[in-house]
């Protein structure tokens, strides 16, 4: 089984692409839309994020805006879990509680609804792609501080000179299927 989740894995890295100096000079973009594009592998990627948390008994899948969003709900749908939103500021309507976290320039706020899930709810955090885990550190925050349990990280992709999973707490199933 193990073969075969590799050999899907490397179908998904193919349908990676990488755009250079986007969104500005001298960053490597590795855009998934052609992961969404073609039917097989919108169908295998959600499947294969999935499998390594079947037996964790996920309540929620959180999702980052905003790409965490595309296979997030999919994730949720095939975990028979909820999808929970985290946003940029402004953008969710009821009351929320936010976290901000450093950038390499300046730095970045993210909420998510204050009655998002109720204590004690057991949480996979799940984003696209990981660089230095300074969105997902603070979405961690952002759960624990309603009380909810982070029992797994998820990402389609990392990059690896980042190494951005030393900056979030080592207990949780963790599970990146790219390494780039
Ligand atoms: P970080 O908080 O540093 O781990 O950054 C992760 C977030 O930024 C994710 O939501 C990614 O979608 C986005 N991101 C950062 N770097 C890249 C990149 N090189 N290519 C695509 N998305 C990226």
């Amino acid at each position: 089984m193990d073969e075969v989740r590799q050999q899907i894995i490397d179908l998904l890295r193919r349908n990676i692409r990488n755009i250079p100096d986007f969104p500005k000079q001298g960053i490597q973009f590795k855009d998934i839309t052609p992961l969404l594009k073609n039917p097989d592998t919108l169908e295998l990627t959600s499947q294969v994020l999935a499998r390594p948390f079947r037996h964790l008994d996920i309540d929620y899948v959180v999702g980052l805006e905003s790409r965490g969003f595309l296979f997030g709900t999919n994730l949720a749908q095939d975990l028979h879990a909820g999808f929970i939103p985290i946003r940029k500021p402004g953008k969710l309507p009821a009351d929320t509680i936010s976290a901000t976290y450093a950038l390499e320039y300046g730095e970045d706020t993210i909420e998510m609804h204050t009655d998002a899930f109720n204590d004690g709810s057991r949480i996979l955090i799940h984003d696209d792609l990981i660089a230095t885990g300074g969105s997902a550190k603070a979405a961690t925050e952002l759960v624990e501080k309603l009380g909810g349990q982070v029992v797994g990280y998820s990402f389609i992709v990392e990059l690896a000179d980042l190494n951005g999973k030393k900056n979030l707490p080592g207990d949780p199933k963790m599970d990146i299927l790219i390494s780039l």
